[in-house]
């Protein structure tokens, strides 16, 4: 059997990521291969941490890319911070908390779960509550923008708290970065990690994180070796350390970190307050045409995610067949509720490239029509003239 080329449809994705990839994105990953320790190549990766310190607002020295997904973020945050027999307070409202506990156990230490419900924020007060019922812990992990529900938490708040404890920071703003407001330094945030396939709209498979100075003392007075030696950051910093002497660690993702590189030069160009306010005011104008419709988002306005929308599905459909309609006949992707929310929600992203005016119309006009089609109980006519009002209204 001959196997030929693989030839993907064009698709519009509007789930939980990967975002739409910006073309000018897919030309830089296929620009010509150089060697990883070129000094053309060497010069574009110092580009790339000032442009990160950039769109993470910070100075901090240690900010590079992990070449591996957002999960490998989350891992080198918590496999260079955490020691066996340490304390770590973690805070889930979601499933990616979940994924830090784990880490946290198996870096041999012991999680403090705070725990809230599904589509709520973590909650400040028992975030306060467990460090003082826990005064040897070390570190305190929450997700900033937990796209498995769509809710947003107070990372400022939560960082103050746990400094007042002598306790660091660690934060996943996988789905944050470039979508909504985040501010490293001025919050306090001592390790921050994110992804490649969300609000910056490049392709999957990097993870831009930064440490603060308190979070690389730490890391260098550490009793025991780092488990991982691939993300090992003191490994790492042999190679992205920067100045002349870097040396071999492993071989960059090199066509994979233009593409990051040319997503950051967009994300600068746009600037990144207008980058937050348009994923807020496309927010504003999907939320108008769903709430038009009859459909209601499960997160409390104070803390919904503008990138990352959850509403709740209408009795009596079949929400799979409408997400397989929806993929098939319009190659439009939207997510399905995971953990407790399986079932329960669509999960509806306008993240990076993807947030778009014609994407917020797209998807308003598709669902309608699949649901009518599909006898839901829903309101016709109206949800593409709502938004259409809010964008007018914002100047898009
Ligand atoms: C997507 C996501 C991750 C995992 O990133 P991958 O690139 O899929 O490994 C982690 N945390 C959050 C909040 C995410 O949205």
């Amino acid at each position: 059997m001959t196997i030929h080329s693989f030839h993907p449809p064009v698709r519009t994705l509007m789930g939980p990521g990967p975002s739409d990839v910006h073309p000018r994105i897919l030309g830089a990953l296929a620009r010509p291969t150089i060697g990883h320790l070129d000094p053309l190549f060497v010069g574009m990766m110092d580009e790339m941490k000032t442009l990160l310190q950039y769109a993470f607002k910070t100075k901090n020295e240690l900010t590079l890319s992990v070449s591996a997904p957002g999960s490998a973020g989350m891992e080198t945050a918590f496999v260079n911070l955490v020691e066996p027999g340490d304390t770590v307070i973690v805070c889930q409202n979601g499933v990616f908390g979940g994924r830090m506990k784990e880490n946290v156990e198996r870096c041999g230490a012991t999680p403090v779960m705070v725990q809230d419900d599904w589509g709520m924020p973590v909650d400040p007060q028992k975030v306060e509550d467990a460090l003082k019922a826990n005064p040897a812990a070390k570190l305190v992990a929450f997700v900033h923008a937990e796209t498995s529900t769509g809710a947003q938490s107070d990372a400022k708040t939560i960082s103050h708290l746990a400094h007042a404890h002598g306790a660091l920071v660690i934060a996943d703003a996988v789905t944050s970065l470039g979508g909504s407001e985040l501010e490293v330094d001025g919050w306090g945030i001592d390790a921050i990690y994110s992804g490649s396939q969300k609000c910056l709209s490049c392709t999957p498979g990097l993870s831009p994180v930064s440490f603060s100075e308190h979070a690389v003392e730490r890391i260098k007075s550490r009793k025991t070796k780092v488990q991982s030696w691939f993300l090992d950051l003191n490994l790492v910093m042999s190679y992205w350390g920067g100045g002349t002497k870097r040396a071999y660690h492993h071989t960059a993702p090199i066509n994979a970190l233009y593409g990051l590189h040319e997503a950051l030069v967009i994300l600068q160009e746009e600037g990144l307050e207008n980058s937050w306010k348009r994923h807020y005011n496309l927010h504003l104008a999907l939320k108008a045409g769903f709430e038009a419709m009859g459909l209601a988002l499960i997160v409390p306005e104070a803390a919904r995610l503008p990138q990352l929308n959850t509403i709740a599905i209408p009795e009596g459909v079949d929400e799979a067949l409408v997400r397989s309609i929806l993929l098939n006949r319009y190659n439009l992707e939207i997510g399905a509720g995971l953990g407790a929310l399986a079932g329960k929600v669509w999960r509806v992203g306008l993240m990076g490239h993807s947030a778009t005016p014609k994407n917020v119309l797209f998807c308003l006009a598709a669902m309608e029509a699949v649901l009518t089609e599909l006898n839901a109980p829903i309101q016709c006519g109206v949800a593409v003239q709502a938004a259409q009002k809010i964008i007018v209204e914002k100047g898009y």
